[in-house]
């Protein structure tokens, strides 16, 4: 019984407690051509799932792209009347380092360079039998279960084979598979096809060898209410960064304020911890990566290519910035990712050195660490994402809502929101001299940086905010429904 030798070390599932938000807030924003749908989409889901509860499923609650839309989507579809709800799933160690396998996999990347063996299959299998005959206690027969990403496939065919529709959404994928992708496919897809619906961000990630008939083209989206999109004044960012401890502000009117989703009254209470020779003033020009520290957001990279390739074209400097690794928990390469980048950076000579900032960002409060990235993204003159691989990249959109000018790379689901010189530039994440000259650019060429950055927050308008998305779940799951 090997399945009862997991059992003994995984903790429960975890039931995230979200609240409820109003969905008549997104009429607010959205584009104009976007207003009557969203009001029939509200006006329709209460009756259309009286009866259903709509489980979402992944396995970390806080960190990464994810969690960070199921903090937000959740709480509209209660908004709007849809008992949603949001587990998390358990795992041992030895589960989330095959899991991080395929995930590096299904980028093109070798990760570990680990197996995908019938070992791992049968680890992978049991822990999520268990997860399964979890998850099965608290659902019932008339529920619809959406499971996110590779940690939660297995559990596909065991909801499926006790009648529940079960829709799987992949967040991650390569616009040009290699072999290495192909094993992770293969891995997967004996479970992701027993789904209902297996659900893509966009065209070029859909796997082989699956029935085009069931599977979705969705795009991630932002909530431009949450703590990390919400409008902030500038005197509201600089007292934020001045007592989260990274950028000494001594005009800075204290104390910082933020609006909690409960409504609640938000204080920073927690610096962030900041490896750096001096202090940022708030008149530096700053360049911004924000990460999970993962070797394919190549935060070494970025590094790289400011000091090789920016630092003698202007006087910006550069803020690394990521979230404590013990809080991603499934994510077992993180401390590794974070202290090579530190360790790369002791390497630099002083000058160097004093113009890049590592940052490791707070996260027991994940609404304090949302509304500190929202101040960060909005203080930076220039925000990248150089990763190597990306499944949406939704700090690529959190930055452009801000009216960022973005340089970013031509992968995965970058180019789905960025269009090469109008709403920001792309660049071969392998590239670094071309890295280097599209920031430096943009502080040579304010101007056009500026009409990047408003081009970039139309673009966020018209196609990635939660309204969006949400009307296609609507579409989706009623599809299922009526089946
Ligand atoms: N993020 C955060 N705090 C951090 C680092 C990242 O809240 O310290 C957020 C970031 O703002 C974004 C998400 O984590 O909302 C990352 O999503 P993305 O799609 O960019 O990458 P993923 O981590 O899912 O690969």
């Amino acid at each position: 019984m090997i399945a009862g030798m997991v059992t003994g070390e995984l903790p429960g599932l975890e039931q995230v407690h979200v609240g409820d938000a109003s969905p008549e807030r997104l009429l607010t924003v959205a584009a104009p051509a976007a207003l009557d749908d969203i009001r029939n989409g509200i006006a329709i889901a209460r009756t259309m799932f009286a009866g259903h509860t709509v489980w979402s499923v992944n396995s970390t609650a806080q960190g990464g792209g994810v969690a960070e839309m199921l903090q937000s989507l959740v709480p509209y579809a209660r908004g709007a009347g849809v008992d949603a709800r949001w587990v998390v799933i358990t795992g041992d160690d030895k589960f989330f380092h095959v899991t991080k396998r395929i995930h590096n996999r299904l980028h093109g990347a070798s990760g570990d360079g680990g197996q995908l063996g019938p070992d791992e299959r049968d680890h992978y299998e049991d822990v999520a039998r268990i997860n399964a005959e979890r998850l099965l206690r608290l659902i019932a027969p008339s529920d619809i279960v959406m499971l996110h990403d590779p940690q939660t496939a297995g559990l596909i065919p065991l909801l499926r084979a006790a009648g529940l529709p079960v829709v799987w959404r992949c967040h991650v994928g390569v616009l040009e598979p290699n072999d290495l992708v192909r094993q992770a496919w293969d891995f997967l897809r004996p479970y992701v096809r027993e789904a209902n619906v297996a659900v893509f961000s966009t065209q070029a990630f859909v796997w082989d060898g699956l029935d085009p008939a069931r599977t979705a083209i969705i795009a991630p989206s932002i909530d431009p209410f949450s703590a990390k999109n919400c409008e902030l004044e500038p005197s509201t960012v600089s007292a934020i960064l001045d007592e989260s401890g990274l950028i000494r502000d001594p005009a800075a009117q204290h104390p910082a304020r933020f609006q909690r989703s409960d409504g609640g009254d938000g204080r920073i209470a927690h610096r962030s911890e900041v490896t750096e020779e001096t202090t940022l003033a708030p008149s530096t020009p700053l360049v911004l990566q924000v990460s999970r520290w993962d070797r394919l957001k190549d935060p070494a990279g970025v590094m790289r290519g400011f000091v090789d390739h920016v630092v003698d074209r202007c006087s910006a400097h550069l803020m690394l910035a990521g979230p404590s690794v013990a809080h991603v928990t499934d994510d077992p390469e993180g401390l590794a990712t974070a202290e090579a980048v530190q360790s790369a950076w002791r390497k630099l000579p002083l000058p160097v050195r004093e113009r890049i900032h590592l940052v490791t960002l707070q996260m027991h409060d994940v609404e304090e660490n949302a509304i500190v990235v929202n101040a960060l993204q909005r203080h930076a003159h220039v925000v990248v994402q150089k990763s190597l691989a990306e499944g949406f990249g939704l700090t690529v959109a959190e930055a452009m809502w801000k009216g960022r000018p973005v340089v970013a790379s031509r992968v995965g689901g970058i180019p789905d929101q960025i269009e090469d010189g109008v709403t920001g530039c792309l660049v071969d994440p392998l590239d670094l001299v071309a890295f280097g000259e599209n920031v430096a650019y943009m502080f040579t060429h304010p101007q056009a940086a500026r009409r990047m950055g408003r081009a970039a927050e139309e673009r966020v308008r018209e196609r990635f905010l939660g309204s969006r998305h949400l009307l296609q779940y609507l579409d989706l799951l009623s599809g299922l429904l009526r089946h």
